[in-house]
């Protein structure tokens, strides 16, 4: 569906025409006819799913129609990064509207603090905060949530697994109950149902399902410090002379090339694949793959979608992905089709989080294989957030002052 159809109106159309993005993803499809018609929702999807683009364009296109001089909506989300991360996106959509936009976070200086406070007290027209820094705010008593016509919860059960529930609650009472509330969480455990049901009206509910590994697939982990990486990834290929066919799977091309080079002293063959080579190249080096003259390909997720080559016996993630499909995709190389694989996934200790929240989307827990005793041990696994909180409420934020 375009967006035309969904009844985006002619600025919006512009700035999504020069974002490239001409059609709507399913949760877009499904979420903006619902906005539109001033409904609340609940709306289980998983960044990557285009959810952002989903409540940013209808709430900008009602804003416009209906201007405001107070803040006219917020959007709470659970990491600095996060926050920016959407408000870029506002920016860029609201290019052709005239409506301002700020990002509040924690960590910048006294002069930032003034910054978002005039802000907030000025009534920009859409803010976009971390639950902590906007309370701080709020507690001082100059932000009038009143009149605010929309609420959004984006990753509301991350918020939740960080411990804002409170936090939240509290700051859902500064504005107004005639607003239009909208909760995206990735996953609806129990504690979503009970904060939808005191927070959303007669709610619409959206789900978009995500693709879970298929059954023959082996799935394991080992923690692994970033300096263990590479030496493991040869212990596990050097003692597996049984597996004819290994993909490992990378996220950027340096760490490619690293493993690459690792490996090239080895007595088989080893192919990197990438955006470094050829369209012609990449068909060649996959040629080999399939007849077995090679045996181990690197890759980033360039192969990850839609490549059917069968018969893989061992997936290596080098490191995890960064949603949830990824990892569903670059396991799927293994055991299609019946037979079985086995898919290996290496987590540093920055990684354990987002390794965590694969677990949980694809509802089983990825058995953790001890480091073989010649490589040293590796970090111990933590899936608490105290840590991340205090990172990510840190740092510099920014201020989107114009009124185009
Ligand atoms: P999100 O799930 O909101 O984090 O979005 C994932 C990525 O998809 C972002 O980089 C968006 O810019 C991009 N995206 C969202 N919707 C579309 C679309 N309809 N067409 C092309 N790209 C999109």
């Amino acid at each position: 569906m375009t967006f035309e159809e969904l009844g985006l109106n002619e600025a919006l159309l512009e700035a999504l025409g020069y974002m490239g993005f001409e059609k709507a993803t399913p949760i877009q499809e499904k979420a903006i006819p619902v906005i539109l018609k001033n409904k609340d929702l609940l709306a289980c999807a998983q960044t990557g799913t285009g959810k952002t683009a989903a409540f940013i364009l209808p709430i900008l296109q009602m804003l416009a129609e209906n201007p405001t001089d107070h803040c006219g909506a917020l959007v709470i989300a659970p990491t600095r990064e996060l926050a920016i991360q959407i408000e870029q996106q506002i920016q860029a959509f609201a290019y052709f509207v005239n409506l301002s936009s700020i990002a509040v976070y924690g960590g910048g200086d006294g002069n930032e603090f003034v910054e978002q406070k005039k802000a907030l007290i000025n009534g920009t027209d859409l803010i976009v905060a971390t639950p902590g820094k906007l309370l701080s705010h709020l507690n001082m008593g100059y932000v009038n949530f009143k009149n605010l016509q929309f609420l959004i919860l984006d990753e509301a059960d991350r918020m939740l697994d960080m411990g804002f529930f409170e936090d939240i609650t509290k700051i859902v009472k500064y504005t107004s109950n005639d607003r239009q509330t909208l909760l995206f969480s990735a996953t609806m455990p129990p504690k979503i149902r009970q904060l939808a049901k005191s927070i959303l009206k007669q709610p619409e509910e959206i789900s978009i399902a995500i693709s879970k590994p298929a059954e023959g697939v082996l799935q394991a982990a080992y923690l692994a410090y970033e300096s263990q990486k590479a030496e493991l990834v040869k212990t596990l290929i050097d003692q597996k002379p049984n597996y004819e066919s290994i993909i490992i799977f990378s996220s950027t091309k340096k760490k490619v090339r690293d493993v690459v080079r690792v490996l090239n002293g080895s007595k088989y063959q080893v192919q990197a694949i990438s955006s470094d080579l050829e369209q012609k190249e990449r068909e060649m080096a996959l040629r080999k793959f399939k007849s077995k003259e090679t045996r181990v390909i690197v890759a980033t997720d360039v192969l990850s979608r839609g490549i059917d080559i069968k018969g893989i016996d061992l997936v290596i993630n080098y490191d995890v992905p960064s949603d949830a499909e990824d990892y569903v995709h670059r396991i799927g190389r293994t055991g299609r089709a019946q037979s079985t694989g086995v898919a290996i996934t290496l987590i540093n200790e920055d990684d354990m989080y987002k390794f965590h929240k694969i677990e949980k989307l694809i509802e089983k827990e990825v058995i953790k294989i001890p480091m073989p005793k010649e490589l040293g041990s590796g970090p111990e696994w933590k899936t608490h957030t105290s840590k991340k909180r205090g990172k990510y409420q840190g740092g510099k934020r920014r201020y989107n002052k114009s009124r185009r």
